[in-house]
């Protein structure tokens, strides 16, 4: 058995059975991924459409394609056929322009609106105080369904220091299931990379990204 294999089967055996994992399989091989779902990888999660793309050419097995880096509105339109679910929204300009190509193919496109829980300046995600009007805005298209959350998490801080940011997260999942907002199924709550997704667990997390302790380290700094 490879080193892949054998690590992903590791930590897929002891995820709790209410955690979904995600892939992040950016600069990963075809051998590399192929594997990877050879050891139990359901869901893989891509930063960009373009890789995304190359990568499904080359992967028959049957699995599920996240995305999970940031959406340029100029990609929608290839992203759109391609993904299962957009955990990355995050604003109703963006929700808008996937609904519209959704309906072009009468497609339901699962999405989690992405929080900028760190109040990072140029960073992708919605602030949270603004969240739950996006989500009421959003609840109104026809062809995306807001499925929950999904935050990064300051890059700054040290993984330990990210579990006030997921606590927080949580509790504004909580906020927005309680609003029972038509047509919005909080399901996800999408946090935790490898060096945090223990934390990210206790914290409330059920859908987990990871790259490196699947795959091992990146070479480039992607
Ligand atoms: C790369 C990436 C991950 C996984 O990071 P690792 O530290 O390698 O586990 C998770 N989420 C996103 C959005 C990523 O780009």
């Amino acid at each position: 058995m490879t080193w892949i294999e054998d690590s992903a089967r590791h930590i897929i055996d002891s995820l709790p059975d209410h955690v979904t994992l995600v892939a992040a399989a950016k600069t990963r091989s075809v051998d590399e991924v192929r594997r990877a779902i050879d050891a139990g990888v359901k869901i893989l999660g891509y930063n960009y459409v373009q890789e995304a793309m190359t990568m499904r050419d080359s992967i028959t097995q049957d699995v599920k394609w996240h995305m999970i880096g940031h959406l340029q509105r100029n990609k929608v339109n290839r992203a759109v056929p391609l993904f299962d679910m957009i955990e990355t929204i995050d604003s109703f300009e963006l929700a808008k322009a996937v609904d519209r190509q959704c309906k072009k193919i009468n497609k339901m496109m699962p999405i989690l609106l992405e929080i900028n829980i760190g109040r990072e300046a140029q960073k992708s995600g919605i602030l949270p105080e603004n969240v739950l009007a996006l989500a009421q805005q959003i609840s109104t298209l026809q062809h995306v369904e807001i499925n929950g959350l999904m935050t990064m998490g300051p890059v700054t801080v040290e993984p330990g220091a990210l579990r006030p940011y997921f606590k927080l997260t949580k509790i504004l999942f909580d906020q927005i299931a309680a609003a029972r907002i038509p047509h919005v199924e909080m399901k996800y709550l999408s946090m935790g990379m490898s060096d945090s997704y223990e934390i990210a667990i206790e914290e409330g997390a059920n859908m987990i990204r990871l790259g490196t302790i699947l795959f091992g380290p990146r070479h480039d700094k992607s």
